[in-house]
């Protein structure tokens, strides 16, 4: 005897049947899709907070330079940021909540600049 998939009802009809009716099978995979959108949203939320604490932690002083091998090595992903900051030099900072980082590409050694958000970063 076959359940369905959603409700555990038992199946009537066809062998391959998964549900009992579209309504089953619809309200499963919505569920289904509820939870892979929950799973990017907290993997997207957790590497936020986690780059939010390392740029804290290496800004102590609130601008500073360092290396980049530094903070991926403690697991700081630049792919994730909550927004930005385009200096007048056309520099484009990125943030992590307050903290904001900047690649500097001269050296040969990938470096950061680490500064903290201004209130006059939200002018222009
Ligand atoms: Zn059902």
């Amino acid at each position: 005897m076959k359940h369905c998939l959603y409700c555990e009802s038992i199946i009537k009809g066809r062998k391959d049947k998964k549900f009992c009716n579209p309504y089953c099978k619809s309200a499963y995979h919505n569920i289904k899709n509820q939870d892979k959108e929950d799973t990017l949203f907290k993997k997207i939320d957790t590497q936020l907070k986690k780059n939010r604490k390392i740029l804290k932690g290496f800004n102590k002083a609130g601008f500073v330079t360092i290396r980049q091998e530094k903070l991926l090595k403690e697991g700081f992903d630049p792919k994730y940021f909550t927004h930005y900051w385009k200096n007048q030099k056309g520099q484009v900072y990125l943030f992590c909540y307050e903290y904001g980082f900047l690649e500097l590409k001269e050296y040969t050694k990938k470096k950061y600049l680490l500064i903290i958000w201004q209130e006059y970063m939200n002018r222009s």
